[in-house]
This record gives C-alpha cells, sequence and structure tokens, in this order.
C-alpha cells in the first residue's frame, strides 16, 4: 500500500509531502485512514533531533484518531470500519513481565510510532493490534487526538500518585499537556493550582478549573504556597528552580515529571529527607488505562482545546506551536 505522508528529510527541517510503501500486512498488524493527528512537543522535538533518536525522512504524528482499513489475520479485538486512537507506542512483544502484567507502556522492547517509522502525519499507518485503541461510543473525534498522548501521558500520573479528589495539587506549564492536566484534576475533585510563565493565559486557566495561577519562574510567588500541595505535575521541558518547587509540597507529597526536562534536574537530598517527599517520572499509560481514560472523558466532557489545521498547512502549524502560540492543542484534519 502506497502511503501519502509530510516528512522531513533533516533535523528541523520543513515537512513536505513524501510518499512511501508499506510492506505485507503482518498477522498481528492493522493498518488505519487517519482522520485527525495532534501535535505535541514531542514532535518538535523529534523533529529538530533533540532526543537524538530521530531517523529520516521523519514523518511525525502521533496522535491519531482514525478507522481501520486492514487487520492481520491474527487480530481478533478489531474489525474493518472501527474507529481507533493510536498515540506514542505502537507495538509491544506481549510476551515480557511488563506486557503480562498489563504494563504494555513499560516493555523493555516497546516501538515508538515515530520512531523508526512513519507516523500520523499521513493518509495511512500501520500499528500492532495492541495500541490501537478502540473508541468509546459518543466521543468527539475531532477532539480526541491529543488524548492519546497527552491526555494519557497527563491521566496516568493521578492514578501512580493515588491522587486523592481531596488533594490540593499544582500543574507546572499550561500548553498542550498541562491544560488536559488541569481538566482532568479539576473532575478529579482536586484543588489545582496552576504554575504558568504567561500572563495572557490566567482568564482561559481559571476557566479550565484552576483555583488559582503562579508565576512558574517566579521563586517569590512560589514562597507564597510553601507546604501546600500533596502533587505536582511537570509539565515543561525547561529547567525551572525544582528545589523551590519540592518546598510548595506538602510532607508526603510528590514532584513528577512527565515534561522532558533536557537538563539535569537539580535536586537537594535535604528537600526530600525532611517531609517524605519524592521525585518521579512516566511515560504515557496502559492501553487498557488508555480505554479506561477515554470513558472518563466521554463521561465528564473532557477534551482539549483545540486549533484545527489542514494537513497542508503543517509547516505553518509546527511554527505556531514553537512559537507558544498554540491555544492549547494543534490537531490536524487529513
Ligand atoms: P507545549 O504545548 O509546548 O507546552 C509546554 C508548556 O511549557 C508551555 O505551554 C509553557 O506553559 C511551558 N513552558 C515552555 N517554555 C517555558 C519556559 N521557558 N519557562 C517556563 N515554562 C515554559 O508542550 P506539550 O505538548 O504539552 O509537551 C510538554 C512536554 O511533555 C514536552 O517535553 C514533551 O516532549 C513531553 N511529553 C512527554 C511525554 C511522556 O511520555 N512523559 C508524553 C508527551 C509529551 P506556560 O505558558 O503556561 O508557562
Ligand atoms: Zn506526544
Amino acid at each position: 500500500m502506497k502511503v501519502k505522508a509530510y516528512a522531513a528529510s533533516k533535523a528541523a527541517g520543513k515537512l513536505s509531502p513524501f510518499e512511501y510503501e508499506l510492506p505485507a500486512l503482518e498477522s498481528e498488524q492493522v493498518d488505519i485512514k487517519v482522520h485527525y493527528c495532534g501535535i505535541c512537543h514531542s514532535d518538535l522535538s523529534m523533529l529538530n533531533n533533540e532526543w537524538g533518536m530521530t531517523e529520516y525522512p521523519f514523518v511525525p504524528g502521533h496522535e491519531i484518531i482514525g478507522q481501520v482499513v486492514a487487520v492481520g489475520n491474527e487480530v481478533k479485538n478489531l474489525r474493518v470500519n472501527d474507529f481507533v486512537g493510536l498515540g506514542w507506542n505502537s507495538a509491544s512483544c506481549m510476551h515480557c513481565d511488563q506486557c503480562m502484567e498489563g504494563s504494555h507502556h513499560l516493555c523493555t522492547s516497546i516501538e515508538g510510532t515515530i520512531v523508526r517509522r512513519h507516523g500520523g502525519f499521513a493518509d495511512y499507518v500501520r500499528c500492532h493490534w495492541s495500541w490501537a485503541i478502540s473508541l468509546p461510543q459518543g466521543i468527539d473525534i475531532q477532539k480526541a487526538g491529543p488524548l492519546l498522548c497527552g491526555g494519557i501521558t497527563v491521566f496516568n500520573p493521578i492514578i501512580l500518585a493515588g491522587v486523592k479528589p481531596t488533594d490540593k495539587v499544582g500543574v507546572i506549564g499550561i500548553g498542550g499537556l498541562g491544560h488536559m492536566a488541569l481538566k482532568f484534576l479539576n473532575k478529579w475533585g482536586c484543588e489545582v493550582v496552576a504554575f504558568s510563565s504567561n500572563p495572557d493565559k490566567k482568564e482561559q486557566i481559571l476557566a479550565m478549573g484552576a483555583t488559582k495561577v503562579i508565576n512558574s519562574r517566579d521563586p517569590k510567588e512560589l514562597e507564597s504556597i510553601a507546604g501546600s500541595l500533596s502533587f505536582i505535575l511537570n509539565t515543561t521541558n525547561v529547567k525551572l528552580d525544582w528545589n523551590s518547587y519540592l518546598l510548595t509540597l506538602a510532607p508526603k507529597g510528590r514532584l513528577h515529571t512527565v515534561g522532558a526536562v533536557l537538563e539535569p534536574m537539580e535536586i537537594p537530598a535535604f528537600s526530600l529527607i525532611m517531609g517524605e517527599k519524592s521525585v518521579a517520572g512516566s511515560p504515557l499509560g496502559s492501553p487498557a488505562l488508555t480505554k479506561t481514560m477515554l470513558e472518563f472523558c466521554v463521561r465528564h466532557n473532557i477534551y482539549p482545546m483545540v486549533e484545527e489545521f489542514p494537513l497542508d498547512q503543517v509547516n505553518e502549524a509546527m511554527a505556531h506551536l514553537e512559537a507558544g502560540k498554540a491555544r492549547y492543542r494543534i490537531v490536524l484534519k487529513v
């Protein structure tokens, strides 16, 4: 099958039309006709080869909503025409200890949708059946794409950290991931403090359910809520004053990063020791939890705020994200 995609031929290069041929479908694979694809900051980081693992020509796109067009002969859970979502992961081994206990996202031989294969800025994409997540009835497919990467990435830590509805929590960086985290934590029942570096976002952030907005780059402002939060989720990829954030945690609190901070995080031991605090991180979530999250989104009408661009304006869309102008997630219509 021929796939029409947009690819970059070098690091930070422009995306231009690119065709490639998919080999014969393997028995456990499915092909998906892409309808929408969100743009995650990780697409930009991969395009620019910030993590040193990008291969060119590079086709980004890992927040995919589409319909199954072909299934391998061992695939039992999906049929042609089913609506599915596909995120950052596209295959796991299905036999390691992590896969066997349902943590497929921690599989030691996990394969990424845009790592050594071509992603969803295209009319078709292929994956293993386990990562083509069936969409629940009634979901808004125009807005659902970003839930498949950004959404599950911020939903999983809420479960991992055992966040309770009575908790007072914080989210650092109100971009694509951060604004979805705010919405989840608000519906979870928590009081949510937003840490943002952009004062222009304040009104929208409060409308999304935050009770307070604090300048993420101002340690003095952080001091005003010292010792009050039980959980902080970092979604930025930049160096911040991490010790000031540890001081905003209550005893037993957790600073959890999903943002791919490139510089090592400086963590003074005593800020952890006094108060039994912890620092943690996580990648996305399992297929089962992704399904649960999608059902939670339908139940509570939780969707990202999206800006739609047609696929042929993908370079404009990437520039809009890079300039920090996305409000709050861009979705490409294919
Ligand atoms: P995004 O939409 O660009 O949002 C990032 C936000 O970080 C910005 O909106 C901004 O929020 C804040 N920020 C940016 N530069 C800053 C600076 N210099 N100082 C302070 N704050 C700054 O990105 P995203 O798509 O949400 O992705 C966020 C991060 O998560 C990326 O590193 C991405 O690669 C990573 N990620 C990780 C996983 C995983 O599995 N762990 C999955 C998906 C994405 P304010 O304007 O509110 O300050
Ligand atoms: Zn992503």
